[in-house]
């Protein structure tokens, strides 16, 4: 078994185990995709190297608490999460998944409301247009940013 195959079982079971006990949602999906994105990366990237060792710690470690998570094991995680994220955007040029919806939507919104109120007197039309195209661009990029594996 690889070292991330390994990795990914450990972040399953933790998944598995945790939802029965915990009804705080821990997203643990993230990491799974995230796991990947580092691997690839680890070869020339010291950073993503040694954020991959300490996801593949922080799991292990929960494994060995039986999947008791304290308060500090939240946190952790999240920092955890937070960190790889940050350093997969600014240096990796990845995004969250969702991302361009996120920001077209509101983008053709208030473009389709102000361009209603400035040109026809009306808005309900063209804001519901405006909303309509902002969906359809961020949908469109968004799976591009999919398909060549871009997202986090
Ligand atoms: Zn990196």
């Amino acid at each position: 078994m690889t070292r991330t195959k390994e990795i990914r079982g450990n972040i399953k079971d933790a998944r598995n185990h945790i939802k029965k006990r915990d009804p705080i949602n821990l997203d643990f999906n993230h990491f799974e995709r995230m796991i990947s994105h580092l691997e690839s990366n680890s070869k020339k990237c010291h950073e993503c190297k040694i954020l991959y060792t300490d996801v593949e710690n922080y799991f292990e470690k929960i494994k060995e608490n039986d999947y008791h998570l304290d308060r500090r094991d939240k946190k952790d995680s999240k920092v955890l999460s937070e960190t790889i994220i940050k350093h997969l955007k600014k240096d990796h040029n990845l995004f969250r998944q969702g991302y361009y919806m996120s920001i077209f939507i509101p983008l053709g919104t208030s473009i389709g409301l102000v361009s209603g109120l400035l040109f026809f007197e009306k808005t309900i039309l063209p804001t519901i247009l405006g909303l309509t195209l902002g969906l359809l661009v961020g949908v469109v990029l968004d799976a591009t940013v999919k398909k060549y594996n871009r997202t986090i």
